[in-house]
């Protein structure tokens, strides 16, 4: 036998049900940002290597070890994309973002590529929702994006989680705050790996992303960002604290939330869940108002986030996919097929929810029943969440008299009606 090829290492293949409770997910997110107006981008998987080192920043874990990078085969530098939120802003900066009406809301979801070393929750391909506000500078845009993500997250069932805040000073004052940190930990720089020394050398901020829990401890009583806020910038944190608890976010502030990406200023969140190991973040986010200019676009103020959907699903504990009701119709032989395929459409017909499926194994009622007997009595292993598991059974019989045999699943009763009468009995089924 040939040697069996296996999925790259940190990717993971999704197949029923779990693709099915990813898909549901993502409808929840269409439904939910859509409410407030915000309409899906697509964007390519992969972007010029140069767009990742403008935004995200060179001295990031993320650009600076972590990206899938290749020349094609015109010599041309590309990379997987490691977020969306750099691919969102060239490509509104390409179409020429400054005649769009402001706002702008978008949202996404796809996947991401980071090589990170593969753990529970940490993968090298992975996926992001996302959503993207731009052209409102006032703390009012980061109310509402974060008003839409904890509605977001408690219609998954998810009703204990808190954002955890911070505000990262800008312009002149994050020199400052940086500065300050770096004198802080500078006395320490011994005791630091090569990384984090190389950090502190060319961007102090990072050291907040670090693992070490040497240098956690020291950080622990460094200089505090909102010390550093200007106060315009201490208004906006403010303001923003005040409209929170309007929108029914619950949050708490944290000075170590800095976030591993360059290009975030002022607000900046994340909410982490116990219920995840070591890898606890499901979300992060934050306001990105220098991103457009640096991407060669005019000023626009703007804030977003990004779900680490693997994460995401993991923490629910409720199931998010519609309940459909479930047919299997099984022809007794062969020569049942057609009256099958017809009676089948029918019941998509009368029923537009139901998953109706159709055993073409000829192998006799008995055994065509029992894939259903499974769906009924393992539905959470079952691709669709079933309302309710029905088999149709067709033989000569009711061929021959135009009939229909329903069974019901659940309950064990069986009724022979007419297949006239179809529409109606499934009618009835559906209201009880
Ligand atoms: P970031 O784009 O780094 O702000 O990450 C946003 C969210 O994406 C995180 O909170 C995680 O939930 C998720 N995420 C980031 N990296 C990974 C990964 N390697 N594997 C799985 N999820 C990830």
């Amino acid at each position: 036998m040939s040697e069996r090829l296996k999925a790259p290492k940190g990717t993971h293949d999704l197949l029923p049900p779990d693709s099915e409770k990813f898909a549901a997910v993502e409808s929840r997110a269409r439904e939910i940002f859509g409410s407030y107006g915000y309409a899906e981008i697509r964007t390519p998987i992969f972007e010029s290597t140069e767009l990742f080192a403008r935004s995200v920043g060179e001295t990031t874990d993320i650009v600076h070890k972590e990206m899938y990078t290749f020349t094609d085969r015109k010599g041309r530098s590309l990379t997987l994309r490691p977020e969306n939120t750099a691919g969102v802003v060239r490509a509104l900066v390409e179409r020429g973002i400054q005649e769009m009406p402001k706002p702008i809301r978008l949202w996404y979801h796809g996947p991401q590529f980071r090589y990170e070393q593969p753990q529970a929750g940490r993968y090298r391909e992975f996926r992001q929702i996302g959503v993207e506000l731009l052209g409102v500078p006032s703390a009012e845009g980061d109310a509402e994006v974060l008003e839409m993500l904890f509605k977001f997250l408690r219609a998954l069932g998810l009703t204990d989680l808190v954002a955890v805040l911070n505000c990262i000073p800008k312009g002149a004052a994050r020199q400052a705050f940086s500065r300050a940190v770096f004198e802080h930990v500078r006395p320490h720089s011994a005791r630091l790996g090569a990384e984090d020394r190389k950090r502190l050398e060319e961007n102090p901020l990072r050291l907040f992303d670090s693992k070490d829990p040497e240098l956690i401890r020291i950080l622990g009583n460094a200089p505090k960002t909102l010390d550093f806020l200007d106060p315009a910038s201490r208004e906006h944190h403010d303001e923003l604290k005040r409209l929170l608890p309007t929108g029914l976010v619950p949050f708490r502030e944290s000075a170590s939330v800095v976030r591993g990406l360059d290009y975030y200023t002022l607000t900046v969140f994340e909410v982490v869940s116990e219920r995840l190991g070591a890898q606890n973040a499901i979300l992060g986010g934050g306001r990105y108002d220098d991103l457009v200019a640096d991407l060669g676009g005019p000023p626009t103020a703007a804030v977003g986030f990004a779900i680490g959907e693997d994460r995401l699903v993991e923490v629910m504990t409720t199931d998010a996919r519609p309940e459909r009701p479930v047919y299997f119709v099984v022809p007794d032989s062969r020569y049942d097929f057609a009256y099958a395929l017809g009676v089948a459409n029918e019941i998509r017909a009368s029923l537009p929810d139901a998953v109706v499926e159709t055993d073409f194994n000829g192998r006799g009622i008995v055994k065509g029943l029992s894939r259903a007997g499974t769906v009924a009595t393992q539905p959470s292993k079952s691709a669709f969440r079933p309302k309710g598991v029905r088999a149709v059974l067709l033989g000569q019989k009711e061929r021959e008299a135009n009939t229909v045999t329903l069974k019901d699943l659940s309950t064990g009763a069986q009724q022979t009606v007419p297949r006239t009468a179809l529409p109606e009995v499934l009618g009835a089924a559906r209201e009880r």
